[in-house]
């Protein structure tokens, strides 16, 4: 082990553009279940009904069921040691940017500035017809009473910014995400085992441009192949240690 966080240690700081990319694993210590575990939240709610294109136009009470208890989870957790990791690699100019398919806002949380919300956010709302903007401190005064919540201008649907099932990724998320990915050297896989897509072929542009991939994740993954330096172990114990071997950049 101590080897292995002196190698990846050694590659971070050897590396000129470093980019991580994170999944749910990576806030599960927070508190914030996988939605696709036991105890998740796709285990009481069925993602089709609550979080589609469809449910939105035919099941506005039921998409504000599953958000309100989504948003108050991501409102209780608080960042662990492994986004704070993070956030310290970035101000000390080691880290260029965080990609993360988590709509849970806790690496933003946690200090992060350049951050890239793959699947978007649940920080920020807009009316799924006219497209008006609704801050996350109108949501507060939400309740299991008065959903869904409805545009004040013209009466429809007010959705988060989050990519809904069966719609596709915006197109800057995509391209800023494949841009980093293109002039990485290296590359952290956090918690994310490779089965969303397209975000999980973002580790191949990496590797096709002969860059370095440390992985840390918990289990089998679609990654091991790819990865260079691969832990099997819980990020919010790995990191902090290699960052405690990693001093500033210049
Ligand atoms: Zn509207």
């Amino acid at each position: 082990m101590d080897e292995k966080i002196n190698k990846a240690a050694q590659w971070i700081k050897e590396a000129k553009y470093v980019v991580a990319f994170t999944g749910a694993g990576i806030s599960v210590p927070s508190g914030i279940p996988d939605f696709r575990s036991p105890g998740g939240l796709w285990s009481h709610f069925d993602p089709w009904q609550v979080c589609s294109d469809w449910a939105l136009q035919h099941n506005p009470k039921g998409v504000w069921e599953f958000l309100l208890e989504a948003v108050f989870m991501f409102n209780k957790a608080e960042p662990n040691p492994a986004h704070l990791s993070l956030a310290e690699l970035e101000r000390r100019g080691v880290l260029k940017c965080i990609i993360t398919q988590n709509i849970d806002g806790l690496h933003q949380r946690a200090g992060s500035k350049n951050v890239i919300e793959f699947h978007g956010g649940c920080t920020k709302f807009y009316c799924n017809d006219c497209g008006k903007n609704y801050s996350l401190e109108n949501l507060k005064k939400l309740t299991r009473e008065n959903i869904p919540w409805m545009c004040t201008d013209c009466g429809s649907i007010v959705r988060p910014d989050i990519v809904f099932f069966g719609e596709q990724i915006p197109p800057s998320a995509l391209f800023s995400s494949q841009e980093h990915c293109s002039k990485a050297d290296l590359m952290l896989i956090i918690g994310t085992s490779g089965e969303v897509a397209p975000a999980n072929t973002l580790p191949t542009i990496v590797k096709q441009n002969s860059g370095k991939i440390i992985e840390i994740n918990l289990g089998e993954t679609a990654y091991e192949s790819v990865s260079d330096i691969r832990f099997n172990r819980g990020a919010e114990e790995v990191l902090p240690l290699i960052v405690s071997k990693i001093g500033g950049k210049n």
